[in-house]
Formats: structure tokens, sequence, C-alpha cells
């Protein structure tokens, strides 16, 4: 039967293919009693199987940093590390002694148990380490039990997987030539699934609540990646329109790659320098192979997600060098960690907020914890020998902020000085703009700063008021608001005053929609997501400027937002979204 679902769409694209469903292998809680003489045997045998695990995730450690990088290998070392806690070790042993029963008894007991214990936790990073206890109970469960789980990396045929949640071991082992696609029940934008999916650019469709339940092996399935839809089972006319839509994209691809070594100029002359935003050092394959020039905004904080330690300098600096040296002579700017809002980081011992976005966030966070922000800061001018890093600081609400950030810097740098460690001293050092009490001191900022970077995402959310993650109030974010495109256009012209250039690398830059009027509004440089860099760059290079300003001028004498989607509609010939 025919059967249609809406997800979070992660990682667009469609794939049409058979579905492979991963039973969610939930432990059996089975009591089985041992006799007195089989105790010590049954505590050998757990104890085997505890070092058959360890010696497995060494090797996928190993194997996984050797063929993906260090980024993703990390996982495991968390993974050894839960292995190791005495609630699934020691206090096992003691309790095959003490209660005589099988090792499987005691252990899956264990494991729900600290499973149980992460999932009570309200806080979001947490909970998810309930996920990396899950896994590791299951690789040394089929140890104890010699039960041979297909993994990913075994699968024969192409398909599109279909899961509860796919664990990171399972994601960065598995097949990618076989994998055309994943939907998974649990899972939200920024999860590690998403954020992998993204990486290697396979469709993806993540948060579908029980999508796992109502697929079958075998089942044909059209996962439209871009929309969240998922059809299982489709008749003849959902595959004649995915069939058509799948080599009009495909077809689109190769049209648009011709325009990878062209630069983004109109078709006055004027350049616009387009960047890509990525979240993994990994990602700048991607900046190349989509033909922008360098990167225009590396959210460095996903190095801190889904882990359990924090990273070290060194391997900070790794990342950065990394994504630096792959892209040279082309710039990356480094922003410097936006951890809070929706992206926890519970290690740090920080205490609960009501309103997280408006709390502890990014530079405050940064500033609060300078132990944490200037090794970030070390981090990041060892990696900018190469002379092409910029830094820019995220969430600052006014001057002050910002000279308070630049004194650590200051600070690192006259450190490193000491130590005889080469760095490039004149690295442009820029703010974001995301904070409408930033937009209306733009002015005083721009003296004082090398460079503006429009954070759109945030900038329409505190503009407006409307929480950016909040599905019910998403009729209400609509970046055509007047109120956001006056701030553009005087961001801009405080910036321009003091010869300082602007960028912006929210999601609006992405919209194709809006890439004449951003442009005719004044903007330097737009940041998109990787895949978003051909189109956006099609559209700059069949418009002229006058043509951009001309547009700019019209929508910015506007008095409603109805006025402004009507005309971009227009502008547009009816393709774009917020004008409907
Ligand atoms: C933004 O706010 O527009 C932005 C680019 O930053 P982030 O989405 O990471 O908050
Ligand atoms: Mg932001």
């Amino acid at each position: 039967m025919r059967k249609t679902f809406k997800g979070i769409a992660v990682s667009s694209g469609v794939v049409i293919g058979k579905a492979l469903v991963l039973p969610d292998q939930e432990m059996l809680v089975i009591k089985k009693a041992i006799p007195e003489e089989k105790v010590a045997g049954e505590v050998a045998r757990f104890n085997a199987a505890l070092e058959k695990t360890r010696n497995e995730i060494k090797i996928m450690h190993a194997k996984v940093k050797k063929e993906i990088g260090g980024k993703h290998s990390n996982i495991f070392e968390a993974h050894l590390m839960i292995l190791g806690d005495p609630a699934l070790t020691t206090d096992v042993e003691k309790h095959i002694k003490s209660e005589k029963l099988s090792a499987e008894s005691i252990f899956s007991r264990s494991v729900n148990k600290l499973v149980e214990s992460f999932e009570k936790i309200e806080d979001a990073y947490l909970k998810e380490r309930a996920n990396d206890v899950r896994d590791i109970g299951k690789r040394v469960f089929k140890n104890l039990t010699g039960s041979t789980r297909e993994t990913l990396a075994d699968i024969k045929d192409e398909v599109i997987i279909f899961a509860r949640d796919l664990s990171p071991s399972d994601t960065v082992t598995m097949k990618r030539e076989k994998v055309k696609g994943f939907c998974t029940d649990l899972g939200g934008k920024t999860s590690h699934t998403a954020i992998i999916a993204r990486a290697l650019e396979i469709p993806a469709i993540v948060g579908l609540q029980n999508i796992s339940q109502n697929v079958s092996d075998g089942d044909l399935v059209i996962v439209d990646g871009s929309l969240g839809v998922i059809i299982v089972n489709p008749n003849e006319e959902d595959l004649k329109h995915y069939n058509r839509k799948r080599e009009e994209l495909i077809k689109q691809n190769a049209e648009l790659s011709k325009l990878r070594e062209l630069p983004a100029e109109t078709l006055d002359g004027y350049k616009i320098e387009l960047s890509a935003n990525i979240e993994i050092e990994d990602e700048a394959k991607l900046v190349v192979k989509h033909g922008a020039v360098g990167v225009g905004l590396f959210r460095t904080e996903f190095l801190f997600l889904n882990r359990l330690d924090l990273p070290t300098e060194e391997e900070q600096y790794n990342s950065y060098f990394k994504a630096a040296e792959f892209l040279y002579p082309n710039s990356v700017i480094i922003r410097t960690l936006d951890l809070g809002g929706d992206k926890f980081l519970s290690h740090l011992g920080l205490s609960k907020e009501e309103n997280p976005f408006l709390g502890l966030r990014a530079i405050r966070l940064c500033l609060a914890r300078p132990e944490l922000f200037k090794t970030q800061l070390r981090a990041i001018l060892r990696a900018s020998e190469l002379k092409n890093l910029k830094i820019m600081f995220p969430m600052i609400s006014g001057v002050e902020e910002f000279l308070k950030a630049k004194k650590l810097l200051e600070e690192v740098k006259s450190d490193l000085k000491k130590e005889k460690i080469a760095f490039d001293n004149e690295m442009d050092l820029g703010v974001m703009i995301e904070i409408p009490s930033a937009s209306l001191t733009a002015d005083i900022l721009a003296k004082e700063v090398d460079f503006f970077s429009i954070g759109s995402n945030d900038l329409i959310q505190y503009t407006l008021a409307i929480d950016r993650v909040n599905a019910n109030m998403a009729h209400m974010y609509n970046p055509l608001h007047p109120s956001i495109l006056r701030q553009l256009k005087k961001i801009v012209m405080a910036a321009h005053k003091e010869g300082k250039w602007v960028g912006m690398c929210g999601e609006m830059a992405s919209d194709t929609a809006f890439s004449a009027l951003l442009i005719g509004i004044g903007i330097d440089e737009l940041s998109t997501a990787p895949v978003a860099v051909p189109e956006v760059k099609k559209v700059i290079r069949s418009t002229t400027m006058s043509e951009a300003k001309k547009i700019a001028a019209e929508v910015l004498a506007f008095q409603t937002l109805d006025e402004v989607k009507l005309y971009m509609n227009a502008v547009n010939k009816g393709a774009c979204k917020y004008c409907k």
C-alpha cells in the first residue's frame, strides 16, 4: 500500500530504491540462572566479550582515522571510555557472582539501566549519550551471544537505509557506494547522522518518529531529501514524477558544474565573493567541488559536539590547518565557538537555561570561560601560518564585547610570540552581525573590525522574536520583513563608510530568490551551503548590478511585508518560497 511520510530534510537529493530496515536491536533481558560451578566460567566469558569488543573498537578507530580522518574517529575513543565504565564492567562481574545469573542477564540489565538514566536527563547532549551506551551494549552483547548481525560495512546491494537511529559507528563504517540514502526515526538538523549525510552528499531525512516500523525490507521507496518526503510503495505517477525530477536534477547538476571554474560576476562586470559554509574540515572538498572561493563560515562548534570530552588544542589545530591547506590560497573564515542555543555541551558543567537562545551562547560563553576560548584562539593562530585564515566572533552584541574578545586574542598572540611559535599577525578579524543591537551600532563596530558577516538566521530570529527552530512559528519567520531589509542596508552603509566589506553567511544567502536583492543592497560576499553555490552563481552571472540595485531600491521603499512579497514573487516569477 502506498504511504507517504514527512520528516526533517537534512541532506538534499532524490533517490529511488529498495529499503533495508535495520532492526532496532534492543537487548532482551533474559533472566537465566547458572549453577555455582559455572560462575567463574561465566565471568571469564563476559571478560572475553569485553576484550573482543575493545579490540573491535580499536580496529574501527584506526581504520576510520586513516580513511576518513581524526574528527570521525573520536567517537570510538569515547566508546572505549564507556566500555571502561565500572557500571558496565566491574559491577557486572560482581553481580554475576552474587546473583548467579548469566552474563547476558546482568549485562543487558546494566546497559538498560545506564541508558535509562541518560535518557531521563533533560539536557539534549547528555540524552544523546544514551545512544552511545546502547551502541556499545549491542556490540558486547553480540560478542557474548556470538550473533552475527549484518553491519552496514557488509552491505552487498544498493539500498536506502531505514533505522530507528544510526549510531556513529554505523554511519562512518558504511559502504558509501551501496548506501544511497538514509531515513531515521530520531535525529534533528544538527545530529551526527545529519552532518555525515551532508558531508557525504547522501539524501537523508531524520526525525521521522516511526518510519522504521512502517517500512519493510525490500519495499520500493522514494526519498526526496530536499523536501523531507518519503513515499513507500509509490504508484506509477509518483515514479514518473520522481524519475523526471531525478533526471532534471542530474541534468541541472551537470549544467551547473560547468560554472565551477567561472567567477560569480554580474553581466556588467561586478564580482561577488561567493564562498561556502562548512561544519567539519572534510567538507572543504565540497567547497572546491561546487566552485566556491574559500569558506565564509567554518562552524567550529561541531568538533565539540557528539563526544564526551573537549577537543584538544592539537585536534582543533589539525582541523583548521587541514581546511586552510586544502583550500589555499583561498581564505577560510573560522568562526569561534558558537555553543549554546540549540547546540549544547553538557560536560562544560553549565546550568540549564530557560531561554538558551537568549542565554550563555557563543561569544558570551567564550568570554565567561576564557580557558576554553584561548585554547581555540591558540589553535586558530597556530593554523594561520599559510596566511589564508580569518577569525570571526559570533553573537557580538556591541563594541565592548568585541574589544574584550580581541584583548584575549592579543594575549594569546603575545604568548605565542614568547614561545616563538609562528602565526599570521596580520590576520583579519571580523564579527557576525546577528543581533539587532550589533546592527544598530554597526557604525561603531565598523571602525574596529576588518569585516562583517551577517548571520541572517539569528538576525531574523532576534529581530522578529521568532524561535528559529520552532516549527509552529515558521510561517512568521520571513527574511523579507522590512525590518530585516532595512537593517541589511544600514549594516552595508556603515561598513562601506569605513572601507570594510560585508558578507552574509546565514541561510538567506543560499536562497537564489534573494541573490539579486542582496547584491543590489551592496553585500560583497555571499557564503552559502556548498550545494547551493552553483545556483547562486548562476543567478549572479545572469543579472546586472544595475538591475539588482533597482530591485533593492524598490524593495526598500515598501512599508509592508506583503508588498515586498508581491514584488519579489514577480521578480522571481513565482519561484520564491518566502513570497507565498
Ligand atoms: C546565522 O545565524 O545566520 C549563522 C550563520 O549562524 P548559525 O546558523 O550557526 O547560528
Ligand atoms: Mg548565528
